[in-house]
């Protein structure tokens, strides 16, 4: 029997009775590891360690965070085939999309080594002494951003590699300075024990303090709940279900000392078709939806899930290619039995609703696990008035909602529950003719796309990705690209504080030579 591990810092440990077994899909079999669920004493001691490490982690250079950043992406290369072979076998994804991902993965940690490499991101803030100042003489207050303590990253199952172990949040934790305890996502603990062996490799060779780095097996919520109810950990990231992440916001908050939970949910991804667009793009736009529909089985927090246009015979013959559009791509394997459990309910539900017509639905026989995709559609005064309707069917499902006139389809948008993202498809006089339209989706929306499709996410510093509740607890921070470090630092002022015992940032000399605002002027200069 291959027994699957928990790292506890550098340790290997397995102390507890409950054990669970990833699965694959495409084979509809189990696979062999046996992992066992971390117990109370190894999620303490994953805890201790971690707070013990911060206290020498969070004041390391930027260029030794860096090392140990580059070097984790190396050990994750290191790992070869191994690694892609058991990330196909806990996923049913093939081969492509586990190189595709672990290069992405790759890419987030060098991108935040280079970060801290550099050094500026800490937005150190300088405001010299006026002593001469009447009536009062002014201090020297110097500013900078400092990490917050242990870091609980949950690993998201429809990412194992680029939102899991070595993913965003845990790659901007590192580089804030935060140790990280992953909880494992179950659907794929033997990827995230590889890519664990890595990360504890890379902090070994690198120097990095014991306790770094954790990562706890789980198949069930105990583990997660008593790592965000700790008193040692000070944030928490999450990629998943509105319910969970919701279900843990309300744990973190009714803590004795409440920490900030920054989870990334639910988004049905608003994709506006105005008319002439509609009229133009008839066949091209239902031919790209058809396929970013399918995408990935459908299992991406950017999939388009609502699809909203201005009654008419152009947007009729829209929803009637789309549907032949959409029945012409072959089915596709979900990620776990749970996934296309949760896929066929959802779908049962909001098919159910009253009113609602069900234009393509994919019938013929398919593989066990397999999803069939499905279109529907429904008047605008009918989506509004049933809010089941603007739940997220996670898979390959979109609803394509029939608005009366602009005055509608504006009212729609305002009244749509926080999105990652909304798409504008329109021609290129049109815009202007729907300010309204536009201004309402600005509204609930965290990115909005011009002609595209929401599907795919370019990790780059001016991406945002996160947006009005519930896509994500917190409107105000990204969870990809360098600016999700802001998600794990705070701000922090030394007043009057001597020269050699500031930090290297907020020295005069600015050995470090990054830019700093120094009495508002923005600068890499000495003072
Ligand atoms: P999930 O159910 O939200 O679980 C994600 C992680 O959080 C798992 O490790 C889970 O632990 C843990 N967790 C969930 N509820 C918890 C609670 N109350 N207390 C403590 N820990 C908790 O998401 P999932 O397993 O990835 O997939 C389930 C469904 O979520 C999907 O079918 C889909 O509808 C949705 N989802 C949406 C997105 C998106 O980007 N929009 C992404 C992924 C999933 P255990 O698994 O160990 O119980």
């Amino acid at each position: 029997m291959i027994t699957g591990k928990n790292y506890i810092g550098n340790n290997q440990s397995a102390k507890g009775s409950k054990t669970y077994k990833t699965f694959n899909p495409l084979l509809n079999i189990e696979n062999e590891t046996v992992f066992t669920e971390a117990t109370s004493d190894e999620i303490n001691e994953a805890i201790a360690l971690a707070s013990e490490a911060f206290k020498t982690y969070r004041t390391i250079s930027g260029k030794k965070k860096a090392a140990f950043l580059n070097a984790i992406a190396d050990e994750i290369l290191a790992l070869d085939d191994a690694l892609i072979q058991t990330y196909c076998s806990e996923t049913g994804l093939p081969e492509g999309r586990a190189k595709g991902e672990r290069g992405r993965t790759i890419g987030q940690l060098r991108m935040f080594a280079d970060l801290v490499t550099e050094g500026s991101w800490v937005e150190a803030t300088i405001d010299t002494a006026q002593p001469e100042r009447q009536p009062m003489p002014k201090s020297d207050i110097r500013k900078l951003l400092v990490p917050l303590g242990p870091v609980v990253v949950f690993g998201a199952s429809n990412f194992p590699l680029a939102y899991s172990t070595a993913g965003g949040d845990t790659a901007a934790a590192f580089a804030a300075g935060c140790p990280v305890i992953v909880k494992s996502h179950p659907m794929h603990a033997g990827t995230g024990e590889l890519v664990a062996s890595a990360i504890v490799k890379a902090a070994q060779k690198t120097g990095m303090p014991n306790g770094v780095f954790s990562n706890l097996n789980s198949s069930g919520i105990e583990v997660g709940s008593q790592l965000v109810k700790h008193k040692g950990v000070k944030a928490v990231g999450f990629t998943g279900s509105i319910k969970g992440g919701r279900a843990l916001y309300d744990l973190a908050a009714q803590r004795e000392e409440p920490i900030p939970v920054f989870a990334e949910m639910g988004s049905i991804n608003p994709v506006v078709m105005l008319p002439k667009a509609l009229k133009n793009r008839n066949e091209s736009l239902a031919k790209t939806y058809a396929s970013s529909i399918t995408l990935g089985t459908g299992q991406f927090c950017t999939n388009p899930g609502l699809l909203l246009g201005i009654k008419s015979e152009d947007l009729s013959e829209v929803i009637q290619n789309l549907s032949d559009e959409i029945l012409k791509i072959e089915p596709s394997v979900m990620l776990h039995p749970n996934i296309i459990g949760a896929y066929e309910n959802n779908k049962k539900k909001a098919t159910s609703q009253p009113e609602l017509n069900v234009v393509a639905s994919y019938d013929a026989e398919v593989k066990t696990n397999y999803a069939r995709q499905t279109i529907t559609t429904v008047e605008g005064k009918t989506f509004l008035e049933n809010p089941t309707l603007h739940q997220e069917v996670f898979g390959p499902y979109s609803i394509v909602v029939q608005c009366e006139n602009a005055i509608q389809l504006e009212q729609i948008i305002s009244k749509l529950e926080g999105q990652l993202t909304g798409t504008l498809i329109a021609e290129s006089d049109e815009a202007t003719q729907y300010p309204k339209v536009i201004s309402a989706l600005q509204n609930r929306v965290g990115r909005i796309i011009y002609n595209g499709v929401p599907t795919g996410v370019e990790v780059c510093p001016s991406m945002n990705h996160g947006g009005p509740y519930p896509s994500s607890t917190d409107s105000r921070f990204t969870a990809v690209g360098v600016h999700s470090i802001k998600r794990w630092v705070r701000p922090f002022s030394y007043q009057d504080w001597p020269n050699e015992l500031l930090p290297n940032e907020l020295k005069n000399e600015n050995p470090l030579g990054i830019s700093r605002l120094v009495n508002n002027k923005q600068t890499t200069d000495k003072i």
